[in-house]
């Protein structure tokens, strides 16, 4: 259904971004990978998403927290906008680094502002567009250390609707995806650390320790983050535009 489709996907190259690239591809989209680095193996797991889902995919290094990377990224034509970067730092506020404060703003929240600007004049003239952001349950509730990514997804869900009203009528939806904890890579590699400092097994340590504040006690797949964000794409999701849809296991109904 998305073929003739061009996505581009910030962050793409590992977790959510990938999982969700890769949903695009296997719908038939063409599909831009990015990160910040310019690996031989970012080409690589192009070229090899390309050949699974014979689809064209390519891999164009950008980084997020940089105003002009973001425009250049879109340069060129993008009809699915999925903005999926980001960065975490913890620490209390009044601890809390400036710097990483400005970066996670910058990478997490402007990244978006700037990728969405450059896109949506080619959308407008095509007349169709998707706009998916990967917002968090931290987009609609708050844990305490995480000020700049709580303030920044609260910003990007904020990003969302004014983008939303900006290009209502016009064949284009800016929509939000807010995943609860969600089993990537990096996660999964915090599991046997967690069994050892906790001394419980794998299963006892995700119930009661990493999903204690999401009700269903199960992670969220990248997979299902990905089938999420084919929706929006999709002709059904026409008219759902400026909203959230959060994936969490029923963290929010808390
Ligand atoms: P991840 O670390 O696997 O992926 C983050 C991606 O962003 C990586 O591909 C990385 O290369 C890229 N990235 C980081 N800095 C960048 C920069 N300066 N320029 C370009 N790319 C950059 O993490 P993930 O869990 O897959 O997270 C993806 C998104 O989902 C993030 O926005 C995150 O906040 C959000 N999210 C994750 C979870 C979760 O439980 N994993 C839950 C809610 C929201």
């Amino acid at each position: 259904p998305l073929v003739g489709r061009r996505a581009v996907v910030t962050g793409s190259t590992s977790g959510i971004g990938l999982g969700i690239a890769r949903a695009l591809a296997g719908a038939g989209a063409e599909v831009v990978l990015n990160s910040f680095t310019d690996a031989e193996a970012d080409h690589a797991l192009a070229r090899e998403m390309g050949a699974e889902f014979g689809v064209a995919a390519s891999y164009r290094r950008a980084d997020m927290a940089r105003a002009e990377d973001c425009r250049a990224l879109v340069a060129g034509g993008c009809d699915i906008l999925v903005n999926n970067a980001g960065v975490q730092h913890v620490a209390p506020i009044d601890s809390f680094p400036p710097e990483a404060w400005d970066r996670i703003i910058a990478i997490n929240l402007s990244s978006a502002f700037h990728t969405i600007a450059a896109a949506l004049p080619g959308m407008r003239e095509r007349g169709w567009g998707r706009v998916v952001n990967v917002a968090s349950a931290h987009g609609l509730t708050a844990s305490p250390y995480k000020s700049a990514y709580v303030a920044a997804k609260h910003g990007l869900v904020g990003l969302t609707k004014t983008a939303a009203l900006e290009t209502a009528g016009q064949g284009i939806t800016a929509n939000a995806i807010c995943p609860g904890y969600v089993l990537t890579p990096l996660v999964e590699a915090q599991i046997p650390d967690q069994m050892a400092a906790h001394g419980m097994d794998r299963e006892t340590v995700i119930r009661e320790v990493m999903l204690a504040r999401q009700p269903s006690r199960q992670f969220a797949t990248v997979d299902q983050i990905g089938g999420t964000a084919v929706f929006l794409c999709s002709e059904a999701a026409a008219q759902v535009t400026g909203t959230t849809i959060s994936v969490d296991g029923g963290w929010t109904a808390l």
